[in-house]
């Protein structure tokens, strides 16, 4: 990781200084232990605080997105002779560029917007996971060396195996290399375990309906309705959720469960074909709601039903962007 760490920085450096982008969104160390966070670097000079670890959770297409949508709005009142252009320079994983393959095809901004400073990835920490091994103690310290994580809390020091803390999304992700990159910083690695992508969803759905519906209520009745899920998705990039829309109103704003239900589910439905399993909306929810399991049964659908893998190939459309004269119509005449 050193070493790819080395070359981000490099390259980051490069493209600042030969002004091929006007900022690089990338990750740099956090102010917590066993933490990194977001970055915003458009100085040559301040590469160096670029970091690439373990501990990069976020999905980075998102601030592009946001970036790219807030110039496009500046620019709205401007002369045509006074347009400027902005290009985004982004450190992209495998699920980072799935994201920014979708917004691609969603028409959200235009392939030369963006440079992709590609990274192959081995996973991430999740944070509920290492606090379960840490006992729920503070972390006051934390480093990763070798295959395991060294963390010290009140109680001591204490080594933690790594891969019992990586992201369950990462350990079945297939596309942990960038699908599209402009620059590459390191060779493919190796992805974990991808033929296991779909055991959980399958498990599940072979419960007796009564009691998937319980386990989804049971897991909704923890929804506070932060929000934090669908602001931290590259995926959730609507002008006006339909949250929040008042005419007409779809759902109410407070936390009545069925309108809890309804967010979730109308969520979950926006992801058809768009959810690459970053599990970004699952790292940040701060009532640990198990958002996966049913996202990833969207996922298993796609790929089941119309061969289709989230942001995997630029020129194919998402399946509910597209159709075929051959399709079958029987669904709207016949419905079960
Ligand atoms: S889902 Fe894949 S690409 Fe994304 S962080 Fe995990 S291993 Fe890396
Ligand atoms: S729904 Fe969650 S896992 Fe899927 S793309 Fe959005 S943030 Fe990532
Ligand atoms: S982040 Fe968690 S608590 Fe917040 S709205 Fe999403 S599911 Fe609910």
């Amino acid at each position: 990781m050193e070493s790819i760490e080395k070359k981000l920085r490099e390259e980051a450096k490069r493209l600042l200084a030969e002004k091929k982008v006007d900022v690089i969104v990338g990750y740099e160390k956090g102010t917590l232990p066993l933490c990194s966070t977001p970055c915003f670097i458009s100085n040559s000079e301040d590469t160096d605080r670029l970091v690439w670890d373990f501990f990069c959770r976020q999905n980075l297409a998102k601030y592009v997105h946001d970036l790219l949508f807030q110039h496009k709005e500046s620019q709205r009142n401007v002369k045509p002779e006074e347009k400027t252009k902005k290009v985004i320079g982004v450190v992209a994983r495998g699920c980072t560029s799935r994201s920014l393959i979708i917004h691609l095809q969603e028409r959200q901004y235009h392939r030369d917007d963006v440079v992709i400073i590609g990274v192959p990835c081995t996973g991430y920490v999740a944070q509920e996971k290492i606090a379960d091994r840490a006992g729920g103690e503070e972390i006051r310290e934390g480093r990763v060396e070798g295959d395991k994580v060294v963390v010290k809390t009140v109680s001591g020091v204490k080594d933690i195996p790594l891969r019992d803390v990586i992201a369950d999304n990462c350990l079945t992700c297939r596309f942990n290399n960038p699908v599209i990159s402009d620059i590459m910083t390191a060779t493919d690695a190796q992805p974990m375990s991808p033929d296991q992508e779909y055991v959980q969803v399958d498990e599940f759905g072979k419960r007796p309906l009564e009691e998937r519906w319980a386990y989804f209520t049971g897991e909704m009745s923890r929804c506070i309705r932060c929000y934090a899920c669908r602001n931290v998705c590259p995926s959730c990039y609507c002008k006006v959720c339909f949250v929040e829309q008042s005419q007409p109103r779809w759902v109410g704003i407070g936390i009545d469960e069925t309108d809890t239900q309804v967010f979730q589910i109308m969520r979950m439905f926006h992801m058809a074909g768009r959810c690459v399993d970053c599990g970004a909306c699952v790292e940040v929810c701060p009532m640990g709601v198990d958002l996966r399991r049913f996202l990833k049964k969207l996922d298993k659908d796609g790929f089941e039903l119309f061969n289709h893998r989230v942001g995997a190939v630029l020129d194919e459309p998402p399946p509910l962007a597209t159709f075929r004269d051959t399709d079958k119509d029987e669904f709207i005449f016949e419905p079960e």
